[in-house]
């Protein structure tokens, strides 16, 4: 008695196989449209299956479906696999030359079919189209953002594959030529074909798993950041701030906010319109977090005013981040925006009493050093 038999294996792998091109499908509709490749891979699996479905009725359906059609859906679902990867990752993908190969290699294998009647050439190209495809996709998948645990299975999964299909290589010289037809030929091709479809289900859930961990990804930068700049909303702002305030209470070491607000922006908008406010909105935020260190976090609170957190770092040298600011934003300019200066005011909390007693204080004193600025003719730090 056997222990698996391939048959009832093909079955359920390839069952299995048309559910997950279900879910993909389904995955492909719900997610985000800059989330690409699923699509591809629902018809790459669904694909797959037909073919190795169709390879399973050797004998009882002609050689033109079971062998040529069976041939060309397999090598197009895997090049559709490869595709979906690279859509996946904002590549463009060429169709051309790899179809022209696929068209190459069904004409040899139609040769190979009825001319000369070569089994074993047939399972050496078809292999090593295998190792082709699976080797790209291991290298695609691998590159594949984010870098977590499914970009790292599926990788494994595609190289499961190449593992495989080198198998199947090795095992090839094994079977003799006019096999062809035996049940010995029939059981291992089976069990291969069953063997493969399993694999084609790993790599489905290899990419199901990716893609749920960039829509993590999307969806928490989506909550945490502000769309037109990418600075930190101001939710995200207050969590980290609190983190940063209760470490500063508990070390005494100095925390830092600075206010930050554009200069007559209303100006800015009237004379060049809303669109070069927006522009001129995002050349601060770009400019202003390249000046920032690591652990420094800056913040839109609303318009064109901004809020930077600066943990571990005192009176003066907060005073000279925000100076710099001031000054290259007043000096070094965008040829393409107008001219533009800033007002900034600092404060900072020590742990000390008597000084503001939870972020939104100190957020307040740097607001009321701000005002200062203002009035003292804009363009200026005060704290
Ligand atoms: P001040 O020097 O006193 O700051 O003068 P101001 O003109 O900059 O005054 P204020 O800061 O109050 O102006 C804010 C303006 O910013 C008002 C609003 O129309 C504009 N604004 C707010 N959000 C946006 C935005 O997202 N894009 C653009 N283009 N303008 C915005
Ligand atoms: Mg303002
Ligand atoms: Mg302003």
């Amino acid at each position: 008695m056997e222990l698996i038999n391939p048959r009832s294996l093909l079955f359920v792998a390839n069952l299995l196989g048309m559910l997950c091109a279900l879910v993909l499908w389904v995955q492909a509709r719900s997610f985000p449209d800059d989330i690409e490749g699923l699509r591809d891979w629902a018809k790459a699996v669904f694909l797959i299956g037909c073919a190795s479905g169709l390879a399973s009725m050797r004998g009882i359906l002609p050689d033109a479906v079971t062998i040529i059609a069976a041939s060309g859906m397999l090598l197009l679902g895997q090049f559709l696999l490869v595709i979906g990867l690279q859509r996946y990752s904002g590549k463009t993908p060429y169709w051309r030359p790899t179809l022209d190969a696929i068209g190459a290699v069904l004409i040899i294998i139609t040769w190979l079919t009825y001319g000369t009647h070569n089994y074993q050439g047939r399972i050496f190209i078809m292999a090593l189209a295998h190792i082709g495809f699976f080797s790209f996709g291991a290298l695609l998948a691998w590159q594949a953002e984010p870098k977590g645990f499914g970009s790292r299975f599926l990788g494994i999964a595609f190289l499961l594959g190449v593992a495989i299909a080198v198998w199947r290589l090795v095992t090839l010289p094994v079977v003799v030529d006019d096999a062809d037809v035996t049940l010995d030929y029939e059981l291992v091709q089976q069990l291969y074909l069953g063997v493969f479809s399993l694999g084609i289900l790993g790599l489905s859930i290899g990419f199901i798993m990716l893609t749920n961990e960039r829509l993590r990804v999307e969806l928490e930068f989506m909550a945490t950041r502000d769309p037109m700049t990418g600075a930190l909303n101001r939710r995200a702002f207050f969590s980290r701030a609190e983190v940063e305030w209760a470490r500063s209470m508990r070390s005494r070491r100095a925390l830092a906010v600075i206010t930050s607000d554009i200069d007559f922006f209303k100006k800015v908008n009237d004379t060049h319109g809303h669109h070069v406010g927006d522009l001129v909105i995002k050349d601060f935020a770009h400019r202003a977090a390249q000046m920032l260190r690591f652990p420094d976090i800056l913040a839109r609170f609303g318009g064109e005013e901004f809020v930077i957190l600066l943990p571990d770092t005192g009176m003066a040298e907060a005073r000279q981040v925000a100076e710099r600011i001031r000054h290259a934003i007043g000096t070094h300019r965008d040829k393409a925006l107008p001219p533009y200066t800033v007002s900034l005011g600092v404060s900072i909390a020590q742990g000390n009493a008597g000084q503001a007693a939870d972020v939104e204080a100190l957020i307040a004193e740097a607001d009321a050093a701000l005002y200062r600025a203002k009035q003292g003719g804009r363009n200026r730090v005060e704290s």
